[in-house]
């Protein structure tokens, strides 16, 4: 079994279920008292947020590097960086590094191709929603037609992210809002919808929507799994 580097902290709402899924997963597959290989270091969700707001991607990215190594250091077999959003530096990250990086996008994108879907809807931050490490990505790398909620609606997804998710907050009115938002992107005829911010999963459930949904924490994990068994 190999060892699974995780990058947490952003948020660590979401950090805590990366951690179950993999030693629930691992348990599932391998049985008995077997639980995952890992390594997280976490960092403080404070400094990198203020960083991505104020567009200081380049700084984030140098933090991030340094957290990787230590991962890295301390044995990691495979990097897991648990966040959509900073997967903007992925690139700047790698950096002097030796283990491989197991992209968020890359591992959701597979999910979809093997469900037979071509259009998808997306959910993440407006970094992730607006910008081309992410929709890009799936629009070039993996052949997808991504669609995206209007302007008004990005800034309530996104809101609902930092303000609520991030600091454990789950509210019925922001699930009710993010089930118009993606009523709205079926009507445009998305054919499913990746949940791209590891926390909206904790917020949105597979009963919330009436196409499938491709919840990015649980893909990126189970996929971290897969490769730590190969
Ligand atoms: N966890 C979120 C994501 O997957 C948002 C927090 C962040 O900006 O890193 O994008």
């Amino acid at each position: 079994m190999k060892t699974i580097g995780l990058i947490g902290g952003m948020s660590w709402e979401s950090s805590i279920e990366y951690y179950r899924i993999i030693n629930e997963e691992t348990k599932k597959r391998l049985g008995g008292l077997h639980s995952a290989k890992s390594v997280m270091v976490s960092v403080d969700f404070a400094e990198i947020e203020t960083l991505q707001h104020e567009g200081r991607w380049d700084e984030a990215g140098r933090i991030l590097a340094r957290v990787a190594q230590d991962v890295e250091r301390g044995g990691a077999d495979l990097l897991v960086l648990c966040t959509n959003t900073m997967h903007k530096v992925a690139d700047q990250m790698q950096t002097g590094m030796h283990i491989p990086l197991l992209h968020i996008a890359d591992a959701t994108a597979q999910r979809i191709q093997a469900a037979g879907l071509t259009r998808i809807g997306l959910l993440g931050t407006r970094f992730t929603m607006e910008q081309d490490f992410y929709k890009g990505r799936l629009i070039e790398k993996h052949g997808l037609e991504v669609l995206t909620p209007d302007e008004v609606e990005r800034e309530i997804v996104h809101c609902v992210i930092y303000d609520e998710l991030c600091l454990g907050l789950i509210q019925d009115e922001s699930r009710e809002a993010y089930k118009r938002i993606m009523a709205g992107l079926i009507e445009r005829g998305a054919q499913g919808i990746i949940l791209g911010c590891t926390e909206i999963e904790l917020l949105v459930h597979a009963q919330d929507c009436a196409v499938p949904l491709f919840p990015t924490t649980r893909i990126h994990a189970e996929a971290a799994v897969e490769y730590a068994l190969k």
